[in-house]
């Protein structure tokens, strides 16, 4: 018999285990490895980070974390065994109900995430319009070609069609357009305020009243936007018209875990009323488990995240998110303002609050290379595509980096001027060959690969930075190839 593999501290990976160890180990050391394999993490405690991470303060910080850890054993599965639980959602989602002026009528529940959030309002639409409109058998919502991708992913779980409506050149969605994709199975529309990739708020009015001409649900996604707009308009900002004032606007979701400053895995879904939440409800009476309901997607929720988010509210306060959120809107400005100043570059759009993106507005300059540039200076950069962007989101604490940014990102620009083969090594082929329409198949077909290697009992880590980013040998040689010939034509000219 083969001797039973042994892995404690001889283990050849560090932190990798492949079976519980027979003897449970100190819990100080399993502390220390763990703080160790924290190391390797994205620095975003020293703000290089500009996603992933929502730090208001250390001391908002300790605070949440001991009202997180006074119910960290609760479950608000069953509102009558936590009848504290029940007691913080409901809190909550009247504070957010009224910051968002929804009335008393406004109802929602508490979810995971703004990606539960999501499903659920789709769900919730396609539910509704299964009971009130039962002739359509093939629902359609359509989104704006920037929506986040937790529509397109709860279009493909509950089998609805997310069609995507083009934008406008300012990176709004071009609600004409919208109006022409409605058909008669259309159940619902969408806009963001903010969306994720250009930081811009749709038209949310124009929206509601073609929602409301053609009897459509209009959900809002305030994900990000949710807990940071009404206190930059509170402080005197211009925000255009996005939340329940707007007639016609059916649903919001907006994260706690983000702008709010909750902790992790708390958002919100909030409904006009009630005949909207009712279809998001699950009840199962013939379950030999006993009578089931259920509010939301999960079955235990984690009581922490609950309650961290009722208390992180009151902590905050209006004053203390509007003390943020001007934080966040000066530090926003001198970003896009000392970016606009390079030359080569461009923010797109003309973004209102602490979310945006910029491109490059000179083709000789790569922004992938850019953005390798700046991950080599120890930047954890956010890359996007359509348009080649690169992507922040900004909290108090970038306020301290802001120069030390701006002076890396013009010595990228300079770098990749005078290199124009940066774009063939670091991770930028990979995504100059993502942004390759006729390539796509073969790109996703090469990241599902990726991630059946991650979730194997391997368990690879991915390496898109690596020398050409997991790209085909075969591709890369054919975009050499095309930025040879590339460079000969533009010779030529
Ligand atoms: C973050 C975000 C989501 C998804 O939220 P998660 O909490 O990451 O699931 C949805 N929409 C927008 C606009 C977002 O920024």
């Amino acid at each position: 018999m083969p001797k039973k593999q042994e892995n404690t501290a001889a283990s050849p990976k560090p932190g990798r285990m492949d079976a519980i160890p027979s003897q449970g180990l100190p819990r100080t050391m399993i502390l220390e490895r763990m703080t160790a394999l924290q190391k390797e993490d994205v620095r975003w405690r020293e703000n290089r980070a500009f996603s992933l991470v929502f730090h208001q303060s250390d001391e908002h910080t300790e605070f949440l974390k001991a009202a997180h850890n006074l119910f960290f054993e609760g479950n608000g599965l069953n509102p009558m065994a936590f009848a504290s639980l029940r007691t913080f959602e409901h809190d909550v989602i009247r504070m957010t109900a009224s910051m968002l002026h929804g009335g008393q009528e406004a109802v929602g529940t508490m979810t995971s995430g703004g990606t539960e959030s999501i499903l659920l309002a789709v769900r919730t639409y396609r539910d509704r319009a299964r009971a009130l409109f039962p002739k359509i058998k093939k629902p359609n919502i359509i989104v704006p070609a920037s929506v986040h991708v937790a529509f397109d992913k709860a279009g493909k779980y509950f089998d609805v069609k997310i069609i995507h409506a083009p934008l406008l050149p300012d990176g709004r969605v071009n609600p004409g357009a919208v109006e022409r994709l409605i058909t008669p199975n259309t159940i619902a529309l969408v806009g963001s305020a903010p969306n994720y990739p250009n930081g811009m708020i749709d038209p949310i009015p124009e929206l509601a009243s073609i929602a409301l001409h053609h009897g459509l649900g209009l959900h809002v996604d305030a994900c990000i936007g949710g807990f940071f707009l009404p206190w930059a308009e509170k402080i005197g900002y211009s925000i255009p018209p996005w939340d329940f004032r707007v007639p016609g606007v059916t649903s919001i979701s907006a994260d706690l875990h983000k702008y709010g400053y909750a902790a992790k895995g708390a958002s919100t879904i909030l409904y006009r009323n009630m005949d909207y939440l009712k279809y998001q409800f699950f009840v199962f009476v013939d379950w030999p488990g006993g009578v089931f309901a259920s509010p939301s997607l999960p079955g235990t929720r984690p009581g922490g995240s609950i309650s961290a988010a009722w208390a992180g509210l009151q902590a905050m306060g209006e004053d203390g998110y509007q003390h943020n959120a001007e934080t966040v809107m000066k530090t926003a400005q001198r970003f896009k303002e000392g970016i606009a100043a390079i030359e080569g570059l461009r923010v797109l759009g003309n973004p209102p609050a602490g979310v945006f993106a910029y491109t490059t507005s000179d083709h000789r300059l790569n922004c992938y290379a850019i953005a390798d540039y700046m991950t080599e200076k120890g930047w954890h950069i956010d890359r996007q595509q359509r348009p080649p962007s690169i992507h922040l989101m900004i909290n108090p604490g970038h306020a301290r980096i802001v120069e030390d940014y701006l002076q890396d990102l013009r010595k990228a620009v300079d770098h990749v001027r005078s290199h124009p083969d940066a774009v063939l090594s670091g991770s930028a082929p990979a995504y100059g060959l993502m942004a390759n329409a006729p390539l796509r198949g073969l790109v996703s077909q090469n990241i599902l690969e990726i991630m059946e290697h991650m979730y194997d009992a391997e368990g690879a880590m991915p390496e898109l930075d690596s020398e050409g980013g997991g790209v085909p040998k075969i591709i890369l040689r054919l975009m050499k190839l095309r930025l040879r010939l590339g460079n000969v034509f533009k010779r030529g000219a």
